[in-house]
């Protein structure tokens, strides 16, 4: 499959768009604009009518529109292409553009769930989130609105993934508070019991230096711990030692969104990814594909380089409220472009399998 995503390129020229208005209203109105690009489940060609106008789209008004028909007719948009000029900030547009690229819109997701050409895990497959933050720490879901998500989807299992106290930004849980936590986790499992099991664990910061704030024997209290990176994430010296380190790091799961890059503005961790993938493989720590639409982290084209150094992976979504669990399909997506075979995502386990592989870190 090629990049050829005309409804991300049209995304990313009506945020270019917005980056050089002055009026704030114009601003939000293309931002708007480009989120409802992002999330159309078809391709634009399929909006165009045989008299050359557009299908109106819900939040994309005329001035965007014209971008569109712009594009779909040659292929560029002057409008765009001059505002940038006229605005004096055509390095910075260039900027954004890179820090968008392997990004799929909703469109190229749900092309890559159904296209039966690629092979890899499935949503009838997975069995279960091991990223999820809940009102403990920054989320706005209940552990109870996980377990009932959870269940509704035909899940087995979620990891609840609160920060550690190492993340104050967002309200990071101390021992005591993960403690209390877990009273509840156990309470809710005996009520679940053979219907669905909540496991408890951390999404702990890796820090600068490679550590991840906390010892080994409060990683131990969890089932699952995903370290994942949170700051120096603009930076553009070389890290590889500091994400190696947090991967070898015993009671370490999964690598969480590994780069920590963001749609559009943060280009995220640069590192010898091959090495730190083999380092990984050899620690027998999963890789996450981190399904956030704003997030996409690891990509498609980096999974690659992460099968060919064999190593497990973990397709989660970040989810911070329940309607969040769908981003479980652009994680899927990034796994199928990618080769993922879908043995290898620790989510298509059954939680005995899951469990011992996690115990055996
Ligand atoms: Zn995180």
């Amino acid at each position: 499959m090629t990049d050829h995503d005309l409804n991300g390129t049209i995304a990313g020229l009506l945020r270019d768009l917005a980056a050089v208005q002055k009026s704030t209203q114009s601003k939000w109105g293309y931002k708007r604009a480009a989120s409802a690009v992002r999330n159309l489940e078809e391709p634009l060609e399929s909006y165009l009518q045989p008299d050359g106008t557009l299908k109106k789209i819900h939040h994309v008004g005329p001035s965007s529109t014209r971008v569109i028909l712009e594009v779909l007719q040659t292929g560029e948009s002057p409008t765009v292409a001059s505002a940038i000029a006229a605005s004096g900030q055509t390095s910075k547009a260039e900027q954004s553009r890179m820090w968008r690229q392997h990004f799929l819109t909703r469109s190229r997701v749900l092309a890559a769930l159904n296209n039966r050409a690629l092979t890899g895990p499935a949503l009838d497959t997975y069995r279960g989130d091991l990223q999820m933050h809940s009102t403990w720490s920054d989320g706005s879901q209940t552990l109870e609105d996980i377990v009932a998500e959870g269940i509704a989807r035909g899940y087995e299992y979620c990891a609840v993934t609160d920060h550690s106290y190492g993340l104050p930004i967002a309200n990071g849980l101390s021992m005591e508070r993960f403690a209390e936590q877990h009273e509840r986790i156990d309470a809710l499992n005996t009520r679940y019991a053979g219907r669905f099991r909540l496991l408890k664990g951390v999404e702990a910061n890796i820090r600068a230096d490679g550590s991840v704030g906390m010892s080994v024997d409060e990683l131990q209290t969890m089932e699952i711990v995903v370290a994942a990176p949170h700051a120096a994430l603009r930076v553009s010296t070389d890290q590889t030692e500091r994400m190696i380190r947090a991967v070898e790091t015993p009671g370490v799961h999964i690598l969480g969104h590994p780069r920590g890059r963001m749609y559009g503005s943060r280009p995220g961790v640069t590192a010898d990814w091959p090495r730190v993938f083999a380092a990984a493989k050899r620690a027998n720590v999963a890789i996450e594909i981190d399904g956030d639409p704003s997030r996409q982290d690891i990509d498609y084209t980096l999974a690659k380089d992460a099968v060919a150094a064999g190593c497990l992976f973990a397709l989660d979504t970040d989810a911070h409220g329940t309607h969040d669990f769908t981003f479980v399909d652009t994680a899927i997506a990034h796994a199928r472009l990618g080769g993922v075979p879908a043995e290898l995502v620790v989510n298509t386990w059954p939680l005995a399998r899951l469990l011992t592989w996690a115990r055996s870190r």
